[in-house]
């Protein structure tokens, strides 16, 4: 007999969660104001870069997110079976290239640290680059090929788990939750309150306006914003897409990638900035992105600019995320994904089930528990 649950939050972690959880037999409700339509998941790229992603002194996050891209095969599989949706799941892989001599050298000092943790990439010449991507700028100083680094569309990625949900009996109760209380019991925006055998906290930066976390033993989650565009390829213009694989960039030191959708559109992030909750689109922001973008795609000068938006981050001071038992009775978290929630949806909501299920967890994730 499966347990009742109530799981705060309808990003991608949420329900990733609230659908695995339904799968293995329990009573799931997620609580959110508008489920698979914002935070984080709606606005993100998408990108599952284990390799790309990797930061020097960031290792164990690094074995983490290649253990999370290891479950998205099966578990695009497994969604798109159940749904009969398309997710956009694409194998193709990413280059990341360099515009100067700095940042060549740069990219040769990542290369060598991803070499030092065992990750597969591959230096290229600029002509293997283009050979690769035939739209990168002939401007180019090379680069590195990351076969393992690949993408899924994150709004069809939501669609598709919202749906799951329904097909497995989740209920949604679209609602805020204002707090948290013993029982577990969760307060609602509307003063009703609502109590379960667990629940599961999911609200990315949302979480800090929830009280009563005091005692959970969660760190304080800080937002880190992002620009993001999204580009649409119009078929008069553009016949044939101008992407068929994700290219990320360094420019003049700084970060730029470009994502290619089936439909032809490309999205290009993404800015990462510490400044609160503030989610103002600024211009300068947007003309940084699209300079940066023209500088090593130059035709995207010829797609259309269809939406320019933010979104906020959730960091830990670690940027690591909780994910585990928190030091409330019945309490469990699943935050703090920063930079990789896409990426690691799968593992976090594997490990939620195996959490309510009382089975030992992996070891990376046992490392990740709040308390
Ligand atoms: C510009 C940008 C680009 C990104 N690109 C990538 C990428 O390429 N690959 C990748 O893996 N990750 C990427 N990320 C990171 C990724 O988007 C996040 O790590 C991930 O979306 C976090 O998911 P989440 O479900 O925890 O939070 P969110 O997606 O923020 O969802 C939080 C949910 O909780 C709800 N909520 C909030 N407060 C409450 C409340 N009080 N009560 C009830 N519900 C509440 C919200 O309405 C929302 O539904 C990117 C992020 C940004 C901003």
């Amino acid at each position: 007999m499966g347990s009742r649950i109530h799981v705060v939050g309808g990003g991608v972690i949420g329900l990733a969660c609230a659908w695995e959880l339904s799968r293995n037999g329990h009573g799931v409700t997620v609580c959110a104001p508008t489920p698979g339509r914002d935070g984080a998941s709606w606005v993100a790229a998408g990108m599952l870069a284990p390799v790309t992603e990797a930061q020097f002194g960031e290792s164990a996050l690094t074995a983490l997110l290649v253990e999370g891209a290891g479950r998205w095969p099966a578990f695009a599989a497994a969604l798109e079976g159940a749904t009969g949706h398309d997710v956009g799941y694409d194998t193709t892989g990413t280059v990341t290239v360099a515009l100067d001599a700095s940042d060549r050298a740069s990219l040769d000092d990542l290369l060598a640290y991803q070499h030092t943790l065992g990750l597969e990439a591959h230096r290229r010449s600029a002509s293997e680059c283009r050979d690769l991507v035939p739209a990168l700028s002939p401007a180019l100083r090379g680069g590195i090929e990351v076969p393992g680094d690949h993408q899924v569309d994150n709004r069809a990625l939501l669609g598709a788990l919202a749906e799951a949900c329904r097909g497995g009996g989740v209920t949604f109760v679209h609602s805020s939750v204002t707090a948290l209380e013993a029982g577990p019991v969760l307060v609602l925006a509307d003063g009703r309150r609502l109590g379960a055998d667990h629940v599961v906290l999911a609200a990315g930066t949302g979480l800090r306006a929830i009280d009563g976390l005091g005692g959970t033993g969660l760190p304080s989650l800080r937002p880190v914003k992002g620009h993001i565009l999204r580009l649409g390829a119009p078929d008069a213009v553009t016949p044939v897409p101008l992407l068929a694989r994700t290219v990320r960039g360094l420019v003049h030191g700084r970060s730029v990638y470009l994502v290619p959708r089936r439909d032809g559109s490309v999205v290009v992030g993404a800015t990462v900035e510490e400044r609160g909750a503030d989610t103002a689109v600024r211009a300068g922001a947007v003309h940084e992105l699209l300079c940066d973008a023209r500088a090593i795609v130059p035709g995207v000068d010829e797609l259309e600019l269809v939406e320019a938006a933010t979104g906020l981050r959730p960091a830990t001071p670690d940027n690591t995320p909780r994910i585990g038992w928190t030091a409330r009775d019945g309490v469990i978290a699943a935050v703090g994904h920063y930079r990789n929630g896409i990426l690691l949806a799968p593992l976090t909501a594997a490990a939620v089930v195996d959490l309510v299920g009382r089975r030992p967890v992996t070891p990376l994730i046992e490392a990740l528990a709040p308390t």
